[in-house]
């Protein structure tokens, strides 16, 4: 299977269905092999824009959410960003090659996923740093970070991780239980938050969390 025209189809798919805007997203989502990041046997599947499986009960989200994610994100080059719940590591390695020179610090509960993501992220060269902890501390020591985003619901946006993004900088999350909405903070200079939503969403939700 040629992989790489399987991916340049994906994202000009994307970009078609209004569901991929910016060019650096775009650019890195061309790039990041995501048949690396899936289970072998599923590998043909890599470029559908579905969720897979990755074990352990999770899945790997779908190329159109982490687009989505991206975009709402925004990262510059060079911006350190906080990611809650690392998974199989494809959305780390996405964010990363956004970021060009800066670094990706994500957080993982999963101590086999946490290691196996950050085997694959350094064997594909990432500059992602992977920790196993609980997300809802967010990783104090090195914030402040210019964005941070959530892989995984919780009840309500974890105030740790908010804190930790640098006055300026955007977090997004799925936020809820049962029903989940993809939401969008912006940490504004006068200490307040703005908060958009964008749309119902459906994340496996973030543990030990009540
Ligand atoms: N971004 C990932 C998707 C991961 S699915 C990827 O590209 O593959 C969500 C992940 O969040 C799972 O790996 C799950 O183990 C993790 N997770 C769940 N609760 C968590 C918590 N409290 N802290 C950190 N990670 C958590």
């Amino acid at each position: 299977m040629d992989f790489d025209r399987a991916r340049s189809d994906l994202v000009d798919r994307l970009i078609e269905a209004g569901r991929l805007d910016r060019p650096a997203t775009a650019r890195a989502m061309r790039a990041v092999p995501r048949h690396e990041f899936v289970p072998s046997d599923r590998r043909e599947a890599a470029y559908h824009d579905r969720p897979l499986p990755i074990g352990g009960g999770q899945t790997i989200s779908a190329p159109h959410m982490v687009a989505t994610m991206t975009d709402l994100l925004a990262p510059d080059s060079g911006d350190d960003v906080l990611e809650i719940g690392t998974g199989c590591g494809y959305h780390a390695a996405v964010t990363s090659e956004v970021l060009g020179g800066g670094t990706v610090f994500s957080v993982e509960v999963d101590p086999e996923l946490a290691h196996e993501a950050r085997d694959r992220l350094g064997r594909l060269g990432y500059d992602v740093r992977v920790r196993v902890g609980d997300g809802h501390a967010g990783w104090p020591a090195h914030a402040p970070y210019d964005g941070a985003y959530l892989t995984c619901a919780p009840a309500s946006m974890p105030e740790a991780v908010v804190e930790q993004v640098r006055p300026g900088g955007r977090i997004v999350a799925p936020v809820g239980r049962g029903r989940q909405e993809l939401v969008r903070l912006t940490r504004r200079t006068d200490g307040g938050v703005d908060r958009e939503t964008h749309g119902g969403v459906r994340f496996v939700p973030m543990r030990s969390d009540d």
